[in-house]
């Protein structure tokens, strides 16, 4: 029989405070990190202009994505605020970045959960069956707009926002990242 354990509130809190917490990305949408160091002036117009309250202070104070806070809703909010006008919403895609859903996944562990697909708006996760475990997720790149939606939704953080540009991690299980498998 398999062991298909919905997760307990409580060991789902203890889970998350074990793992690595999402930390902020280095850049904000349409703005890419080196641009920002060299020019923004840490006005905090952005961050004040944020409906989702997901603009955060990063390294040195600069304006950076808070994905434990939620996803980007690409609302162009941050770009119109910036007085210093470095963003470029007109000319460039929002990020070149993708999300990738590490090992820490608790259906590796047969613990039953869609938190990621549910936060998905493009319905980019989808949900493989397989046999004699739960179901496990799996990515849809090319549908994906690394929102980031999926990251703060993970109870374990295990997804991990990447920036194509930097090859860097920048949230859940940096530095053991794997695809998860799909069977
Ligand atoms: S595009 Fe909108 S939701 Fe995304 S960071 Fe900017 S203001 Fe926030
Ligand atoms: S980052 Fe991709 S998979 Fe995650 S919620 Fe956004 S579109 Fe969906
Ligand atoms: S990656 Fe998705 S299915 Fe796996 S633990 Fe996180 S929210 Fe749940």
């Amino acid at each position: 029989m398999p062991n298909h354990t919905a997760m307990d509130p409580s060991r789902r809190r203890w889970l998350r405070a074990d793992f690595a917490a999402p930390r902020p990305a280095p850049c904000l949408p349409w703005l890419d990190a080196e641009r920002c160091f060299a020019h923004c002036t840490r006005c905090g117009a952005c961050t004040a202009a944020c409906p989702e309250g997901i603009v955060a202070a990063g390294d040195g104070g600069f304006p950076a994505i808070d994905f434990a806070r939620g996803g980007c809703t690409f609302c162009g909010a941050c770009a119109a605020a910036c007085p210093a006008d470095l963003f470029a919403p007109e000319r460039r895609a929002p990020w070149h970045a993708r999300v990738v859903i590490g090992e820490g996944c608790m259906t590796h562990q047969r613990v039953y959960c869609q938190s990621c697909c549910d936060a998905c708006e493009a319905r980019a996760i989808g949900f493989a069956p397989a046999l004699g475990t739960v179901p496990r997720p799996v990515l849809d790149d090319a549908a994906c707009t690394a929102c980031g939606a999926c990251i703060g939704a993970c109870p374990v953080g295990a997804i991990a926002w990447i920036d194509n540009g930097r090859k860097q991690a920048r949230a859940g299980e940096a530095g053991t990242l794997r695809e998860t498998a799909t069977g």
